[in-house]
């Protein structure tokens, strides 16, 4: 008899775990300055052989659908049961296909073979074209995982009422959410920047998605579209559909497909593919890519992680900022030497970002040690102890964005804060990579790049990962013989 894993979301400030049954979708007991944010957990006890060698034989029998090939650890599946999952996922596909002109399939793997050579690099660059998802971009998966598990707690319940859905977003996020909810009948709300592109806007309006506009209020900290999401969950009671884990914790369940897909097509390359490059605004994309190679891993489905990379840019980099401040714990505790004083949260934040901006580059060399100690060392308390810290006292490395006002060509990863930014922190301190601050200039020429040496149609967000690799070669921290694997997350909504 085949036994569902066993499956708890977690949350690592109160120290427990809550039921996936009761529909919760962040922690109850969530408090400013501690890190709240839900894990799911799924113990897969001796099923987890049973799960990888279904999945194997799945995709090597051509099934290409993320949904149905990587869904054997989902909340979702595990409380619908695998029959009457796939109904439910065979039910909104066709919804899907009905009204979006296509379901979710595996995106390609293309190689960038003009785009290495334009690189004068050897090694091979490998990248996931997300701007042919549903919707153009990686942000509709993530909110397909909410919907299947808000379709599980409904199908469960089948007397209660539909919920009317929110998110906040600058654009892509917005229009995955469209895309999903209304193949799944609910009601949504987009709370999106007074400046959101008109084509944006008129393709809510179509999905039949309500909009509200917030302007950047200059007195107040954060982004003003997120506190009036926040508002309209605890005020109106509406559930957030958002691509944010803190919020939303199911949301990284759907970005999980991307890293599972990125994994099985890789392997079918027979290439050792040694570093990745993740762009991070809000943080869902890379946690969700990390924690679907945790699990390969785990499953044995992987034999080790790639160094994973994450880059920000010049004009907001909350993450790179977070990470930098705990690799500063990280050598204080163990008696490392570190150049950067710790942060002063009663002084200017303008001169000390703009320092940190300085030492991530100059102090590269020390930045390499610390994060190599860090790797060598993850799984004892000289790490262990500052990602505990970590959870008890977020707001002494993550908080709002409070420099200049954020500004980018990269405009889709400008979040004020890192939401799902200890996972991907706790992944990169694991491999021994580390998090890099792009400068405008690399992002306007990584683009170019991708346009003119890819037949890809990526926005500068899209292809800000390859920014990052290109600064990361620049500063020796990835080698050209290397073989690397990039997201190409967005389409370029102007070209397409
Ligand atoms: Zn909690």
């Amino acid at each position: 008899m085949k036994r569902a894993p066993h499956i708890t979301l977690y949350c690592p400030a109160c120290g427990r775990g809550y039921d996936p049954s009761g529909g919760l979708l962040a922690c109850p007991h969530r408090r400013p300055g501690a890190e709240h944010t839900l894990r799911r957990l799924t113990a897969f006890g001796p099923s987890a052989r049973a799960a990888a060698a279904h999945l194997r034989q799945s995709w090597q029998a051509g099934s290409r659908d993320p949904f149905r090939l990587f869904s054997a650890g989902f909340a979702s599946r595990a409380l619908l049961g695998r029959p009457a999952y796939e109904a439910v996922l065979d039910e909104l596909d066709g919804r899907l296909q009905e009204m979006e002109g296509t379901g979710f399939r595996v995106t390609p793997l293309v190689e960038g073979q003009r785009l290495a050579r334009a690189l004068a690099r050897p090694g091979r660059l490998l990248i996931k074209n997300e701007t042919v998802n549903v919707s153009g971009s990686h942000k509709a998966r993530h909110l397909m995982g909410s919907l299947l598990y808000l379709e599980a707690i409904r199908r469960r319940r089948p007397q209660a009422p539909r919920p009317t859905l929110a998110i906040y977003s600058c654009g892509n996020a917005a229009l995955g959410a469209a895309a999903v909810a209304r193949a799944g009948g609910f009601d949504l709300h987009a709370f999106v920047p007074q400046e959101v592109d008109p084509l944006v806007e008129k393709l809510l309006h179509r999905h039949r998605t309500r909009v509200h506009k917030y302007g950047r209020d200059r007195e107040a900290a954060g982004d003003p579209c997120y506190l009036a999401f926040r508002r309209a969950v605890e005020q109106k009671g509406w559930l957030p559909f958002s691509c944010s884990g803190n919020d939303n914790w199911s949301n990284i369940e759907g970005g999980e497909t991307l890293g599972w897909e990125a994994l099985m097509q890789v392997a079918e390359t027979g290439l050792d593919v040694t570093a990745t490059v993740i762009q991070v605004g809000g943080g869902a994309l890379g946690r969700a890519i990390v924690q679907a190679w945790q699990t390969a891993l785990a499953l044995g489905l992987a034999q080790r992680l790639p160094r994973i990379y994450a880059c920000q840019p010049e004009g907001g980099f909350p993450f790179v900022r977070a990470y930098l401040l705990l690799l500063g714990r990280i050598a204080v505790r163990n008696g490392l030497a570190w150049d950067l004083p710790p942060w002063q949260h009663d002084s200017d934040p303008g001169p000390q970002l703009a320092r940190l901006k300085n030492f991530s580059r100059s102090g590269a060399p020390r930045i390499r040690r610390v994060a190599d100690f860090a790797r060598r060392h993850f799984d004892t308390p000289a790490v262990g102890q500052v990602l505990a810290e970590a959870v008890t006292r977020r707001d002494a490395f993550m908080w709002a964005w409070d420099g200049a006002p954020p500004r980018s060509l990269a405009h889709g990863i400008l979040d004020d804060e890192t939401y799902d930014w200890l996972a991907l922190a706790a992944a990169i301190l694991r491999t021994g990579g580390r998090a890099e601050i792009i400068d405008e200039t690399q992002i306007a020429r990584a683009h170019g790049l991708a346009r003119a040496e890819t037949d890809m149609t990526p926005c500068a967000t899209g292809t800000s990962g390859l920014a990052g690799l290109l600064q990361l070669t620049a500063a020796g921290d990835i080698a050209p013989v290397e073989n690397v694997v990039l997201f190409f997350t967005g389409l370029d909504r102007s070209a397409a």
